[in-house]
């Protein structure tokens, strides 16, 4: 195993995980396996209780991990899927060390940081970088670990001996440490200022760490004389000096590597040259072609987001990668129009009038209306009016998690009339619970207490847009975060009315998705189908929403322009044994919810 440490300086936000995950994309190009692990040198646990607000959107993996979103950028860009272990964190470090001290695994040594920490940290990467990553049985040949945070936290320092020492245990040939540095311009002149790398890069020699390989942000190219300063006071050869200027949208970065040999660079470092018959000139004709195709994009289609972090564009990160992959796919241009729930109900009116104009401006000027994942009632009231409008004026609407629980609920008031209709998430006491908390939950607890990772849905109608879109298959595997679910007391009143409940787990008992037939598109899921997108292999309810916003979705609910759509159902056999319209009985195998890979399709009843 090879390993490639990538770890940042000057300033936070430099793009580090961007960086790591290219460099990831470049190797793999050049025919290596490829994993990464994330270290967060923070002391919660994992990401799963920290507001996507400070810290960006809560990433979920298929085994229930809530993690840090640069892992969401790892399995996009190299479509693998990893664990809750790929991302460590310092929390999880000191509980697994306490678990042994209590167990008596140290035989009465004095526990320390030094070693017992820093050892702790060594075995977690080596144990996980063996994890295959890519759906076969094979460990990867390299792995790429992001260092969070900027060289010089204190927060850090443990993790930071511990890779000094770990880099000295591989030994040569065996790690390459890549450190993403800034090069800021400062006055009107434009000169490229070395001195905070220069700073950054003496702060890294200083706790042991020698940089292979400097990969600078800068707004413009690196001005030659510049690289040379740089190889000369940081002691870093000239074809290591990585030049990492602004570019005009991120799948340009692995071509910006690739056209400066970055992978020559990193590859001499490994001692992996001489593989010949493993290691090719990387093409990556797919991203070059995607790249620039993103950048001619001129017709638009208009996104409304309603949520409650639209601040933080980070917050719904998935979510925007995933609108992104498919409206590249269809040739439109993504714009997002950022709409805050509150702004939206009538209390804003009064308070602040702008504010509400602005947002039903918003609204009312997209093609289509997207209600992401959400938690407490804040701005609930707002989306169950944006929801209310989608459904009235036949806009396409998609809702993810807390987005379908608002669409039910918005349903049973406005259609059924049942006026006080709510989750018991907003009001426990409601008379009309549409939506429930899930008896298999935690009150007392937050942290990874939810349903979470991937479950299985099965299609119960095959004429339906969703089960279309994802190729007929007659399940799907997507991932879960929530607490609440449909009241499946309830469901057989809402069919009735109209609502089509089309995908339910196993047990028929939770409802996984909804649609209202008769809409152009109105699909509301409980599941996360952001997740599992990739910029080659959109989602399919992601296209359905960009297709039906962009006029691509026909009558049927069939993409006009499929010849680009590949969608990310593999393996998953198809509806092609039941009727048009047939329920369906769930398949056998699944022990708690989880599934087995042991079923064979679906079978009419
Ligand atoms: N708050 C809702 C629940 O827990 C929705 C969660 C979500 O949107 N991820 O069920």
């Amino acid at each position: 195993m090879k390993y490639v440490l990538v770890t940042g300086g000057v300033v936070s936000g430099l793009g580090k995980g961007v960086t790591a995950s290219s460099i990831g994309v470049l190797l793999k190009s050049c025919g290596f396996r490829v994993t990464s692990i994330k270290i967060d040198p923070y002391l919660n646990t994992d990401a799963g209780t920290m507001s996507p607000f400070e810290h960006g959107e809560v990433f979920v993996l298929d085994d229930g991990g809530e993690v840090d979103l640069d892992l969401g950028n790892y399995e996009r860009f190299l479509d693998i899927k990893l664990t809750r272990d790929n991302n460590i964190t310092t929390g999880k470090i000191y509980q697994s060390v306490i678990d042994k001290e209590r167990r008596g695994d140290y035989l009465g040594k004095t526990v320390q940081v030094v070693p017992h920490i820093t050892d702790e940290i060594q075995e977690w990467i080596e144990r996980v970088a063996m994890n295959p990553v890519d759906g076969t049985e094979e460990s990867a040949d390299v792995c790429v670990i992001e260092l969070g945070g900027t060289i010089g936290d204190i927060e850090s320092m443990p993790f930071i001996e511990a890779l000094g020492q770990f880099s000295y245990h591989v030994g040569p040939g065996n790690f390459c440490l890549v450190h993403v540095s800034l090069v800021p311009v400062l006055n009107v002149v434009g000169e490229q200022k070395t001195k905070p790398t220069q700073h950054s890069v003496r702060g890294l020699r200083g706790l042991g760490l020698m940089p292979d390989i400097l990969a600078c942000r800068s707004t413009q190219p690196l001005e030659e004389h510049v690289k040379v300063k740089l190889a000369q006071f940081c002691h870093v050869p000239m074809p290591n000096i990585i030049d990492l200027h602004d570019v005009t949208n991120i799948w340009h970065i692995p071509l910006l590597l690739r056209d400066q040999k970055a992978h020559e660079a990193i590859l001499k470092v490994l001692d992996l040259q001489c593989v010949g018959k493993v290691t090719r000139e990387p093409q990556l004709f797919e991203w070059t072609e995607r790249a620039s195709r993103c950048d001619r994009l001129k017709t638009p289609v208009r996104i409304a987001m309603v949520g409650k972090y639209t601040g933080l564009s980070d917050s719904y990160l998935s979510v925007i990668k995933a609108l992104l992959h498919a409206s590249v796919a269809l040739d439109r241009k993504l714009v997002v129009d950022w709409v805050p729930s509150c702004d939206l109900e009538d209390s804003t009116a009064e308070e602040a009038p702008d504010a509400y104009e602005k947002a039903w401006e918003s609204l009312k000027g997209a093609n289509g209306v997207l209600v992401p994942g959400g938690f407490g009632d804040r701005g609930v009231q707002g989306k169950i009016l944006a929801a209310k409008y989608a459904r009235e004026k036949n806009i396409p609407y998609l809702g993810i998690c807390l987005g379908m629980q608002i669409a039910v609920i918005e349903f049973a008031r406005s259609i059924m009339k049942l006026h006080g209709a709510n989750s018991t998430e907003f009001d426990p006491t409601t008379k009309t619970p549409c939506v429930i908390f899930m008896p298999e939950g935690s009150k007392t607890h937050m942290g990874a207490t939810m349903r979470l990772g991937s479950r299985r849905t099965f299609f119960q109608v095959t004429n339906c847009k969703s089960a279309k879109l994802y190729g007929n298959v007659s399940y799907v595997d997507e991932r879960h975060r929530h607490r609440y679910e449909v009241n499946p007391d309830m469901v057989l009143e809402f069919e009735k009315a109209g609502l089509s409940f089309v995908g339910r787990d196993e047990s028929g008992k939770r409802m996984e998705i909804i649609e209202l037939p008769t809409h152009r598109f109105f699909v509301g899921v409980q599941f996360h189908p952001e997740f599992k997108s990739r910029p080659g292999k959109p989602s399919p309810l992601f296209l359905g929403l960009i297709a039906a916003s962009s006029g691509q979705l026909d009558q049927r609910g069939i993409i006009s322009k499929t010849g680009r759509c590949i969608s990310n159902t593999e393996g998953a056999p198809k509806l092609k044994a039941c009727q048009n319209g047939h329920l369906m009985k769930p398949l056998k195998g699944l022990v708690n919810g989880h599934y087995s890979t042991t079923g064979n399709g679906a079978i009419p009843i």
